[in-house]
């Protein structure tokens, strides 16, 4: 008999994207039976504001190279180009004391494909240990590759500070500023984590999407702040919440070339090698356009227009925070984050407050429990809304309780 075509069956374990799907789906029923209604999303973390003028005037002009035979581009370089590459490692890092060289850097399409595809790397054996709740693509990512993972739950008892795994974890996800609770680590909190992977040769992955949104001193926005991390840690970061990048799509990974690791034959391997043999292989690179795009963001037009965009949208962090607050809700986060963490009333779970938000007031946010268990009996509210909706929002949830 023929063999069969086999698929990958540790995609049988990770379920379907329950948790988007089943708000997309209430909220459509709910829209359905009662049209004149106006539903507000607090819900998926998309950006509403539009993208800034230094960035828009510069993709027009990239858009307008390509239109002629001597300015065309074809396939961008790896890593990406050069005017982007130098913009990223002055403005977020050399500025901040922080020494990366050019080829350190690896301009991708997003840290979603970057956190995602970071496993090709890894070898299928490593003890993964992953904050708990989390951005749903480091669990998900390691259950396709069949990867063991242990949960590190973050809740209000431990102050949202992950306590080292039971088992010596090989690698650890870090998301800081965090989604979805908001909270961020101190930089001697994450020290901790640095020494312990120094100590036990671990690999952090420390995921800075949200580190432009940090207003508070004394919080990392790069853990190579740390002292030691260069040895130790791969951290992403991402255009689509810093610079409205959501539909442009860029981001990046630095991988310093200190970091190795050790094949079972004992030999020492360059993570920054292995990844840049996996990004020639399976990526082509970020548009140039997009490029020219992000590049504009560190210009100091595009610095100040970004910084009125992100404040407006941690002024909604405020609004919401303070308006739950004064309604008698326990939060977190909102100060260093666009997220803000509520703990339902009553000890409802996650989905019962979704619906009680949905049905009595006609707002929309995101369980808590679909980041994780630990999200169980949380909620979590953006502050990427529009103001007056965000405003309306708050108002509505207040009068509810
Ligand atoms: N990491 C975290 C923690 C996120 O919340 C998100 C997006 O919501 C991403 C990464 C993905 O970012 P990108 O749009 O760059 O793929």
């Amino acid at each position: 008999m023929k063999e069969i075509m086999k698929i990958n069956e540790y995609y049988t374990e990770i379920g379907n994207n329950y948790l988007f799907a089943e708000v997309a789906k209430r909220v459509r029923e709910y829209r359905e039976s009662y049209p004149e209604k106006k539903v507000i999303s607090l819900g998926i973390g998309d950006i509403t504001q539009p993208i800034v003028p230094a960035v828009i005037d510069a993709v027009h002009k990239a858009t307008t190279e390509m239109g002629d035979a001597s300015t065309l581009r074809g396939y961008a370089p790896d890593g990406g180009y050069d005017f982007l590459v130098n913009a990223i490692l002055k403005t977020d890092f050399q500025d901040k004391g922080i020494q990366l060289d050019a080829d350190e850097i690896f301009v991708s399409d997003g840290a979603k494909s970057d956190t995602g595809n970071i496993g090709d790397i890894l070898g299928q054996d490593n003890h993964v240990a992953i904050t708990d709740p989390a951005y749903p693509v480091y669990v998900d990512t390691n259950k396709m590759s069949g990867r063991q993972i242990e949960l590190l739950p973050c809740t209000p008892e431990n102050h949202f500070v992950p306590a080292f795994p039971q088992k010596t974890a090989d690698v650890i996800y870090l998301c800081y500023p965090n989604n979805p609770t908001g909270t961020v680590l101190t930089k001697e909190q994450l020290k901790k984590w640095v020494d312990y992977a120094l100590e036990h040769q671990s690999l952090i992955l420390f995921d800075a999407a949200y580190e432009s949104f940090i207003s508070q001193p004394d919080i990392p926005h790069s853990i190579y702040e740390i002292e030691g991390a260069k040895k130790v840690a791969i951290e992403f970061r991402s255009f689509s919440k810093t610079a409205g990048f959501t539909g442009m799509r860029a981001g990046y990974t630095v991988v310093p070339k200190e970091l190795t690791a050790q094949t079972s034959k004992g030999k020492t391997l360059s993570l920054n090698a292995l990844w840049k043999r996996r990004q020639s292989t399976k990526f082509n690179g970020t548009a140039y356009i997009i490029q020219r795009g992000a590049a504009a963001v560190y210009t100091h037009e595009g610095q100040i227009q970004i910084r009125q965009v992100i404040d407006y949208y941690m002024e909604n962090a405020k609004i919401i925070k303070t308006g739950l607050e004064n309604a008698g809700f326990t939060v977190y986060g909102g100060v260093n984050a666009p997220y803000i963490w509520a703990k339902t009333p009553d000890n409802m779970t996650s989905w019962e407050f979704f619906d009680l938000l949905l049905n009595k007031v006609q707002v929309v946010g995101t369980p808590g429990s679909g980041f994780g268990q630990a999200g169980e009996g949380f909620f979590r509210f953006t502050a990427f809304g529009n103001r007056e909706n965000t405003v309306e929002a708050i108002e509505r949830i207040s009068k509810l309780v």
